[in-house]
């Protein structure tokens, strides 16, 4: 059973990523810049945006921290975004979700121009990706692609089941398995018969956030495992699958998997680099 490094490979992708810049900024005179906004002192989504800030300064994007308090209005929020959609300077627009409850992530993530929306989540990413390339690819799903294409994994004609109908991760996983000519089935908390259609995955992405509902039982020999799960277990990080109580019968069953930590988590901001470099190009050239 092959592990499907994710670390090794973004490091990778940043390292040549770094090179890129350079040779942009002399090009251009002028650094990329990712702009996130955070609302509120959620430990976990603190410790992400710092985690992002610092990727960012270690290939040489600039990446400015807005650190707005829980009381936000999500007036002021919409303000703050507005003006940043405004800043020649800023290439790209990040707010961590998820926002508080007096605010709502729909109006927030609209009022982004979708040309600077980093995470792809804007509805016009989202129905641009139906219909052309054009579209900023939302960053989990992007790095899951990576890295099956990085590991030879051949996606064309494959049925690849995804448990988890996210607009974060599942439904664009899926529109995304769709345009790499796999037959996509997608699962989520009301499927019947889950072990049935999960029995039938080559492929194999579990993005729920929740450990151990899926055991060795309900997989297909030599399936490809993609565990995008983050779980807390007795201060231990764990995925949906990694780590789990049946991971040793997973391990003799499936061709190889995504470990958690080290698989989908550093591809995701290996991809959220990929995608400020790529607004920041297509600005650069109009
Ligand atoms: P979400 O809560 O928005 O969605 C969870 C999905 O799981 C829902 O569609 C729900 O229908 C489905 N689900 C829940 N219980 C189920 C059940 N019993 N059977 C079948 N389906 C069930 O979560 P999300 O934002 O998609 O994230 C999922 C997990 O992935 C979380 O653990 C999150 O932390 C993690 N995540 C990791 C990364 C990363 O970079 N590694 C990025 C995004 C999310």
């Amino acid at each position: 059973m092959k592990i499907l490094n994710g670390t090794a490979l973004a490091k990778k992708i940043k390292s040549v990523l770094a090179i890129e810049i350079e040779y942009l900024v002399n090009k251009h005179k002028r650094a990329p810049k990712l702009s996130i906004i955070l609302v509120g002192e959620d430990p976990a989504s603190t410790s992400y945006v710092k985690s992002k800030k610092k990727s960012c300064n270690e290939i040489g994007i600039l990446c400015d921290l807005n650190i707005l308090p829980f009381s936000t209005s999500q007036q002021e929020l919409l303000a703050l975004i507005q003006s940043l959609n405004k800043d020649p300077e800023v290439d790209g627009i990040l707010v961590q979700l998820p926002l508080p409850k007096h605010i709502d992530q729909q109006v927030v993530l609209q009022t982004i121009n979708y040309k600077k929306d980093v995470d792809g989540l804007h509805p016009m990413n989202v129905g641009l990706m139906n219909v052309s390339d054009e579209a900023i690819i939302p960053c989990t799903p992007k790095g899951i692609l990576s890295l099956l294409r990085a590991e030879d994994i051949s996606i064309t004609g494959k049925h690849c089941v995804i448990i988890g109908r996210s607009n974060l991760v599942g439904k664009p996983m899926a529109q995304l398995m769709l345009r790499e000519n796999a037959s996509v089935t997608v699962c989520h908390s009301k499927t019947r018969d889950l072990p049935y259609l999960t029995r039938q995955g080559e492929i194999l992405i579990i993005a729920i956030g929740q450990p151990n509902l899926v055991n060795a039982d309900m997989l297909k020999e030599g399936a490809v495992v993609i565990d995008v799960g983050i779980n807390s277990v007795d201060g231990k990080l764990v995925g949906d699958i990694y780590n789990s109580i049946d991971v040793t019968n997973i391990e003799k069953k499936a061709a190889a998997i995504s470990p958690v930590p080290g698989g989908v988590g550093p591809m995701t901001i290996a991809s959220l680099l990929e995608n400020v470099v790529e607004i920041y190009k297509r600005r650069c050239v109009g």
